[in-house]
């Protein structure tokens, strides 16, 4: 037996959408699951993404085993190609996973610094001292897993993102038998931890197959307008069935977005996508057809303002205008933080003439994650020792953990765990540090580079308030004023429209420097001292805002 004790190290996905990331540990080796990044809200200006906070990975680089990757969604997938910089490892996953977290890490360069291993379904395998069961799963994206780790101190199931899709597109079901059967095979499940994502959504998930259903529907309704759909470039299901919808309605396709084109050909490549290239058209060959002929697939359904959808929405795509010849259907919902953009694709849409389809109007996106009574069902098949909840907002972990106490789990044995905690694990059961490694926010602005706290204030405080800059030019010997002061303003007022207020701000900054020299204070930190305070008061008096005040103070 082993003496180092199996530890689990949560680095993300507790207490966000986003950013999954924990650390499995055994013997003294990691397994880190996942490592997504989540998208910024609309508080972090000029943030593209954030990441976990990679310390701790960094620290124990010479411990770290491998990336076990459970799907390919960006929110378990997308922070490979950062953490790929600090080390090197290899990435397991199924094949489709594989193929799919490819594409980012090819294009960051970083294809070199790791191996991608394929495991497969039902497979039982060591990963170093990890000794790992793949479970098939339903979810938004084909083949995913969920995990069974058999560890020193017993078996960890980890359910990945999930849902119990009875008629999955592809017949690969939540592998449900074989789950229980690891539960009795291993004398218990030490401890479960599960997808909190709809764990305030009573009732059940629906079946993703019920999308096909609604598309039918949808095509019959309009026979002779011109079909934009957009969904997520991943979920091929959703893909495979507005495809096979719009063939059936006599259409031809054509695929847009770059990840959208990526994806259909890996997926028609790896054979998940099974399309006969007489029906798939260019987009530059859009235009030669009659609207009731065509359905273009593409991506922009989070409203992203350079995706292909927005820039038609808006009349600025190439080939693509949006017109009231149009029905667009947006078969996605929005991730937290992409809400507002969301809507203001919806409305350019309208603007634009379309009849927009969305799931608030018709059935036309289920989601991919299990809801009240499919968590019960899991947990009370699982039956665990100890439970765990992951992948959610606060809100969505406690929930879920009332869940796990109404169906029978023992309260005591129930956590609620964030970001930064670590479990030891043992015979006796299961201890919690709270906040024992480093796991707040890294954003990233840009390709390199992460933007620090203090860079993210600055810029809500820019964004709030704006800034004024003065520029004073002194006699270095005797403090006079030489030139001076000028002062430019973004955000503050709009400096053609308050000539006279700014006239009477640098007045009150002459002052000010002028009585500073008269008592001899002519050192440039002083005079900058003087020009920053004048001149906030001033602000503050006549306008009551506090924008950034950079004094600017050169010596001649
Ligand atoms: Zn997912
Ligand atoms: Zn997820």
């Amino acid at each position: 037996m082993s003496k180092s004790p199996v530890k689990i190290v949560f680095l993300g996905g507790l207490g966000e959408i986003g950013r999954n990331c924990f650390c499995l540990e055994v013997e003294d080796r990691i397994l880190i699951v996942d490592c997504g990044i989540m998208f910024p809200e609309a508080d972090m200006p000029g943030v593209d993404l954030v990441l976990p906070d990679f310390t701790y990975l960094r620290e124990n680089a010479d411990r770290i085993e491998g990336v076990f990757l459970t799907h390919a969604h960006e929110d378990h997938a997308g922070g490979l190609a950062f953490l790929l910089r600090d080390v090197s490892f290899p990435i397991y996953g199924s094949p489709l996973s594989l193929g799919l977290a490819r594409n980012r890490i090819v294009e960051a360069g970083m294809l070199g610094r790791t191996e991608m291993i394929p495991v497969h379904d039902g497979e039982r395998r060591m990963i170093g001292p990890f000794d790992c069961e793949f479970i098939p799963v339903t979810h938004s994206v084909p083949h995913a897993f969920a995990t069974a780790y058999h560890t020193p101190a017993g078996t960890i199931l980890h359910s990945g993102d999930f849902k119990l899709d009875l008629t999955p597109v592809d017949g690969r079901k939540t592998d449900l038998a074989l789950i229980g059967e690891i539960a009795k095979r291993s004398g218990g499940i030490k401890l479960l931890l599960s997808d909190s994502t709809n764990a305030e959504k009573p009732g059940f998930t629906p079946s993703e197959t019920t999308v096909g259903v609604s598309m039918r529907n949808v095509f019959r309704d309009f026979p002779d307008r011109r079909f934009i759909v957009a969904c997520f470039s991943s979920h091929l299901h959703r893909v495979q069935q507005v495809t096979e919808e719009a063939l059936a309605a006599g259409r031809k396709i054509a695929f847009l977005g770059r990840s959208m084109i990526q994806n259909v050909a890996l997926a028609r490549e790896m054979g998940f996508l099974d399309l006969a290239s007489d029906r798939v058209i260019d987009i530059d060959e859009v235009s030669r057809y009659a609207p009731g002929e065509v359905c273009v697939i593409c991506t922009g359904s989070q409203g992203e303002p350079m995706s292909a959808l927005s820039l038609m929405a808006a009349h600025e795509h190439k080939y693509i205008k949006v017109s009231e010849e149009d029905v667009v259907v947006i078969s996605a919902h929005a991730i937290p933080g992409n809400e507002s953009n969301v809507s203001r694709v919806i409305d350019a849409l309208h603007r634009a003439g379309a009849e927009v389809i969305h799931d608030r109007i018709a059935p036309v996106h289920v989601s991919g994650h299990a809801s009240q009574e499919e968590l019960k069902f899991l947990l009370d098949l699982v039956q665990p020792d100890w439970f765990v909840p992951v992948h959610g907002e606060y809100r969505h972990l406690v929930h879920h953990a009332r869940l796990a106490e109404a169906v029978g789990v023992r309260s005591d044995h129930v956590l609620v765990c964030e970001d930064g905690d670590v479990l030891t694990i043992d015979d006796t059961g299961i201890e919690v540090e709270r906040r024992a490694v480093p796991a707040g926010y890294q954003y990233v602005d840009g390709i390199v580079g992460d933007i620090g706290l203090g860079v993210l204030r600055d810029r809500r405080n820019l964004a709030e308030e704006g800034f004024v800059a003065v520029i004073v030019t002194v006699d270095a010997v005797t403090g006079e004023l030489v030139t001076g002061p000028e002062i430019v303003t973004r955000g503050w007022v709009y400096a053609p429209e308050a000539e006279e207020l700014l006239e009477e701000a640098k007045a009150a900054v002459r002052e000010s420097l002028h009585e500073a020299a008269d008592e001899g204070a002519i050192d440039f930190e002083t005079l900058r001292r003087h020009a920053r305070r004048s001149l906030g008061k001033f602000i503050n008096e006549r306008t009551r805002r506090r924008p950034a005040i950079i004094p600017v103070v050169i010596e001649v």
